[in-house]
């Protein structure tokens, strides 16, 4: 196994440092060992972060080029991170505990921002607005400004290329809080940045705790615009940020998604969804689809199969990983593990049943079993609360009603999932989902290309998609009265 250089630095206004707030250790979840340390940025690190964002907008040398030329750079990023994805796959694998084939996969989604973004830099384009005879009068969208982005440990890389490609594509000068959990792989965005001759300040790449470093960046007066994916309690307090100072701020929070499932659904598809859908990255999505409402004539039969699928999944250090396969990595720390086999322990006295899985694995490394339990009722705290983890509730309905509203009782709203062959009864139930995206049939279908983002305590603002571009732009208009 190569080594995992032992320490890396945050990268600000073009320059590789130290952290002022020191180092963290940064673990390998699959063996619960000292993988690398990672400088700490504290509030100083931040400030001159900003500062080296702010002077790179000021200069406007990313304002002043022709669209088409900065779409080229966030292209560039992307091809760079595909072209070391073996290096980069690895250090991220080892980092989140996901397996090698899953690290590839998310290398590819974050490429695939920057392709998509950078595609897209050229096509924002102004309106004119009819005001009569003797007016002459037109809208132009410029960028914030300076932009932070707060990312967590789930998808560190593919999380960051989705809100950094927009805001770069836009012409924002970025700086991106990585998590404390798993910093090491988005040092190479940083590489990426460079690589692809953006300006010294646009890209600034820093890990610091989140109540510290994170707290000081959301909190700064000098940032324009704030992206954020991670728990609620986090965003409510970067949101109080935000509003502290007036500027914009997107959410992406937590979800608790439901799945339901007809007697007349496609139950191959089902599973192969489900299989995505609760134990990629060990569950650890916040789009996970971790409720499963399940028609009474078939729940028997869905119960059944779901579970010889969990069954046939191979836990363990995802760098024995390589392929694609029924195989699930670690989660990435003791505390999330803990919190998951705890919350089965609470389902059980609460009278679920665990038809599969349920316990961490007497091995080292953050390992919970494939879990899926049976006999969940809508009120139980596994039913309402998210996981993050490996594990399935299944639930009953017997009339349309009853799942509908399941599926909407609790706080979120992320996404649904809808399995039928009646497209009228997808479409009826898809309308009454509050979620801000349902998928029919195939968990997770759909793609960059398509708005994602909540409803409820899901957050508010949408990635993803054209819509996710006028998250980082604001609106000029200029009203021309023609002199006779
Ligand atoms: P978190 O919300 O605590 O951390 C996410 C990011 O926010 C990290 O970079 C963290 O340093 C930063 N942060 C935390 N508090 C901050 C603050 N006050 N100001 C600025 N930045 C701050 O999430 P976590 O501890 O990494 O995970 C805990 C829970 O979060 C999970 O169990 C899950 O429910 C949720 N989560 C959701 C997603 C998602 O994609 N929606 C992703 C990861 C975690």
């Amino acid at each position: 196994m190569p080594e995992i250089k032992a320490y890396w630095q945050n990268y600000i206004g073009g320059t590789w440092t130290d952290g002022c707030a020191g180092r963290i250790v940064v673990d390998d979840p699959a063996t619960g060992e000292r993988l690398a340390e990672q400088a700490l940025a504290d509030a100083a690190d931040v400030d001159r972060a900003i500062h080296a964002a702010k002077t790179c907008h000021e200069t406007g040398v990313l304002t002043a080029m022709r669209p088409v030329e900065r779409g080229r750079m966030v292209r560039a990023m992307g091809d760079y991170l595909l072209a070391n994805i073996d290096i980069i796959a690895e250090v991220l694998c080892r980092e989140a505990g996901k397996p090698l084939w899953e690290a590839r996969l998310e290398i590819h989604g974050a490429a695939r921002y920057f392709e998509y973004y950078g595609n897209q830099a050229e096509t924002l384009e102004g309106r004119s607005i009819p005001l009569g005879e003797g007016y002459y009068d037109f809208t132009t969208y410029e960028p914030y400004g300076v932009s932070a982005h707060v990312i967590p440990w789930n998808y560190p890389l593919e999380i960051a290329g989705r809100s950094l490609a927009p805001a770069l594509a836009t012409g924002n000068a970025c700086i991106v809080k990585t998590p404390e959990l798993g910093p090491l792989s988005s040092s190479y965005l940083a590489e990426a940045a460079e690589h692809a001759g953006l300006p010294r300040g646009a890209v600034n790449i820093l890990c610091g705790l989140g109540g510290e470093g994170g707290a000081a960046l959301v909190g700064h007066r000098d940032v324009n615009q704030i992206v954020f994916t991670g728990s609620v309690p986090a965003g409510i307090s970067i949101a109080s940020a935000a509003a502290r100072n007036v500027v914009p701020c997107v959410l992406e929070l937590g979800g608790k998604s439901a799945a339901i499932v007809w007697p007349d659904a496609d139950l191959d598809a089902l599973v192969s969804s489900v299989r995505w859908g609760i134990f990629f990255n060990a569950g650890q999505i916040c789009s996970a689809m971790s409720r499963l409402i399940v028609h009474e004539d078939v729940h028997d039969e869905v119960v059944e199969r779901v579970a010889d699928m969990a069954r046939s999944i191979s836990v363990g250090p995802g760098i024995d990983r390589r392929n694609y396969g029924p195989n699930m990595g670690a989660m990435i720390s003791a505390a999330q593990r803990d919190r998951a086999e705890a919350m089965c322990r609470e389902a059980e006295r609460q009278g679920a049943c665990a038809v599969v899985g349920g316990r961490k694995l007497n091995q080292p490394g953050y390992f919970l079993e494939p879990t899926i339990f049976d006999s969940v009722t809508p009120e139980m705290t596994l039913a309402r609360d998210e996981i993050f983890g490996p594990v399935l509730s299944v639930l009953r309905f017997g009339r349309d009603e009853e799942a509908l509203r399941i599926a909407n009782g609790t706080d979120f709203g992320l996404v649904g999932g809808v399995f039928t062959a009646d497209i009228t009864r997808a479409m009826k139930t898809a309308a009454r989902l509050r979620a801000g995206q349902v998928f029919v049939n195939e968990w997770f279908a759909g793609g960059v290309e398509t708005p994602f983002g909540g409803y409820g305590k899901s957050g508010y603002g949408r990635e993803k998609g054209r819509e996710a571009l006028w998250n980082y732009v604001q609106t000029k208009n200029i009203a021309i009265a023609l002199q006779s």
